[in-house]
């Protein structure tokens, strides 16, 4: 199988080449040529483990890996989780139920992508001898998550940017107190989109790409999207026969990423009944649900920090299909939306989704009533899959270990939330360096640590 660029201006690529380049080289984000139909593998795939599924779904997609090696990484990639069913599913009562994606080494459901990527990288440079760097920036879990992923790997230095001051203590804890020397935690002033905004400008400097080796490690990687179908798939499975098809899954939402991988499933042949997207107050992908227009405003920081995003990348994934799978259109989206803030869909086509916003009041008194109704600690940003207001069936995807976020828990609830991997980093040192959230500065610093 091959990839193409939503932006249509560059040759397709084999699986690994779309790994190791992250973004493709035109700026846009790598797809399959042709979607594949999934549904002559359901009835095989039924009862298959976690990583058993996970190894059946990443063959029909990474075509160029020997099968044999591509079980070793996928093996190797679940086997830090703290639940033997990797992605448990906990049933709240007859309507609601819980897909709970927080048992990997971080604690938040980046760690299903990221233990993968490590573990692909680490294959691929192998194969190539060519070292990596990878650049990416966060709004708290994906470094956390890219770090732990990328520990150990001979071959990669890992650089991650993130807004200083506005990730959780905890999360800043995750990243840079890890002792390893190929880690580099770089605070910058500003937003996660700042932070985003000059990472893409960095890709797109070709010349440095190919002298460092650059990768990318956010969720524009299409094996980080491709990782988390396979959740989708596994609770699918996980559900009662009846309830499969009359479930919505709600996807706490910042980037567009996991709600992403869970419609891509839907359209490649698994018979989900539908999505809904979580926002915080930084609903710049509600307001598009509800009204057709693609507006920037400014980001609010909020208690779910890892969803105060306002530029979705992975909504140009969305847009591919949405608009005819024509590059063109998408180019033209992109350029529109970068230069004025803002684009109107003349005919927008929800195709499946709903939408929801949740300020902080709202999580705070939700975190409280779930806990009062159903004995259970839901983190900030899972507590925005439980906003108001839908009827039916659902299943909240719990992106966070509540314990990541103890302060919000404990004006909420009144109760302390703990996890041993947390307590473990409180007596560490921190670890972190500090550049300015410009291209040019971001390169000066690779440039003299890799
Ligand atoms: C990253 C993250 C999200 C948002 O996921 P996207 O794929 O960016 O939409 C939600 N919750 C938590 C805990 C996260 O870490």
């Amino acid at each position: 199988m091959h990839y193409i660029s939503t932006r249509g201006q560059v040759p397709p690529v084999s699986f690994s080449t779309a790994v190791a380049q992250g973004l493709a080289p035109d700026g846009g984000l790598y797809l399959p040529e042709e979607l594949p139909d999934l549904k002559p593998h359901l009835a095989d795939w039924e009862n298959l483990s976690y990583a058993e599924l996970c190894e059946a779904f990443f063959g029909i997609f990474a075509t160029d890996i020997d099968p044999a090696e591509l079980k070793r990484i996928v093996a190797r990639s679940y086997t830090n989780f703290d639940h033997a069913d990797i992605a448990p599913i906990v049933k709240l009562d007859d309507d609601r139920y819980v897909l709970e994606l927080f048992h990997g080494p971080t604690l938040a459901f980046k760690d299903f992508a990221l233990q993968l990527l490590g573990n692909l990288y680490e294959s691929q440079i192998t194969h190539t001898g060519h070292r990596i760097s990878v650049l990416g920036a966060t709004s708290g879990d994906t470094g956390a998550a890219a770090i732990h992923g990328l520990l150990g790997k001979e071959g990669v230095t890992t650089f991650i940017l993130y807004p200083d001051g506005r990730i959780s203590p905890l999360q800043e804890r995750q990243m840079t107190c890890t002792g390893a020397d190929n880690v580099f935690p770089l605070a910058i002033k500003g937003s996660f989109d700042d932070a985003q905004t000059a990472m893409k400008t960095v890709f797109e400097d070709r010349a440095f790409a190919e002298e460092v080796g650059l990768s990318a490690v956010n969720s524009i990687n299409l094996a980080r999207i491709l990782a988390q179908c396979v959740y989708y798939l596994y609770a699918f499975f996980s559900l009662p026969d009846d309830l499969r098809s009359d479930i919505t899954f709600v996807v706490p939402t910042g980037n567009f990423g996991n709600v992403l991988a869970g419609w891509l499933v839907q359209r490649i042949g698994v018979p989900i009944k539908g999505f809904r997207v979580a926002t915080n107050q930084n609903d710049i992908l509600h307001r598009l649900f509800q009204t057709g227009t693609y507006e920037l405003e400014a980001v609010a920081p909020s208690v779910a920090p890892s969803m105060d995003i306002q530029v979705a990348s992975n909504f140009e994934r969305f847009i591919y299909y949405a608009e005819g799978r024509d590059p063109a259109r998408v180019r033209e989206i992109i350029a529109t939306f970068k230069s004025t803030g803002k684009y109107v869909f003349e005919t927008f086509e929800s195709a499946g989704f709903s939408s929801s916003r949740t300020d902080d009041a709202q999580i705070a008194q939700i975190i409280k009533d779930v806990y009062a109704t159903y004995g259970y600690v839901a983190d900030p940003h899972t507590a925005c899959g439980f906003a108001e207001g839908f009827e039916g069936k659902e299943i909240i995807l719990a992106t966070a270990h509540p314990a990541k976020f103890p302060d919000t828990i404990e004006s909420a609830i009144g109760q302390d939330s703990t996890h041993p991997s947390l307590e473990a980093l409180k007596s560490r040192p921190i670890v972190k360096y500090s550049v300015e959230p410009t291209p040019e500065a971001i390169k000066a610093f690779m440039r003299a640590h890799v």
